[in-house]
């Protein structure tokens, strides 16, 4: 496993539309441990693989509950609605208000290609939304209501008390 560079916002490839992947390979399984071990180091919440400069469609999400990795996901139901703040790792130190589903269930595959149903609500529907974003080439920013904030000072302003992480 290997830590891969985050590309940051500006970079080309956050707003390219990814490939579906057709069969798992060595190479993307490493591709899926590298992200993991990324997001982890960047104490993000979510990862896709564009962020690492792939244009495959394979996410990895840990909300706190371990590790969710999701190949070829698909929304197949979403209801409610939510707004907080998010971030991302492709936009360092910035947060912005989005409004997301509260619930949504993403239907798609493991890293064995064997097919996972994820339930999500809340910070996970909202992170799921977020990585399915990312492998449209849609950055969170183009969501955001009103402004982006500094996301240490937006702690101190606004402590809501939750995590709503960087993704
Ligand atoms: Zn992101």
């Amino acid at each position: 496993m290997a830590l891969r560079q985050i590309r940051i916002y500006g970079d080309d490839i956050l707003t390219k539309k990814c490939r579906e992947v057709k069969e798992m390979t060595p190479r993307l399984k490493e591709l899926v441990a590298d992200m993991l071990e990324t997001m982890y180091e960047a104490e993000g919440v979510g990862l896709a693989a564009p962020q690492v400069g792939v244009l495959r469609r394979i996410v990895v999400i840990d909300v706190g509950d371990g590790p969710i990795v999701l190949v070829n996901p698909v929304i197949t139901e979403q209801d409610g609605e939510q707004e907080d703040m998010e971030g991302c790792l492709s936009v360092p130190g910035k947060v912005g208000k989005v409004t997301r589903p509260n619930h949504v269930i993403v239907e798609g595959f493991d890293a064995d290609m064997e097919p996972v149903r994820v339930e999500g609500e809340e910070l996970l529907a909202r992170a799921l939304c977020h990585e399915l974003d990312h492998l449209e080439g849609i950055m969170y920013t183009t969501k955001v209501e009103g402004e982006l904030y500094d996301s240490a000072s937006e702690e101190e302003e606004e402590d809501s008390g939750e995590d709503s992480g960087e993704e």
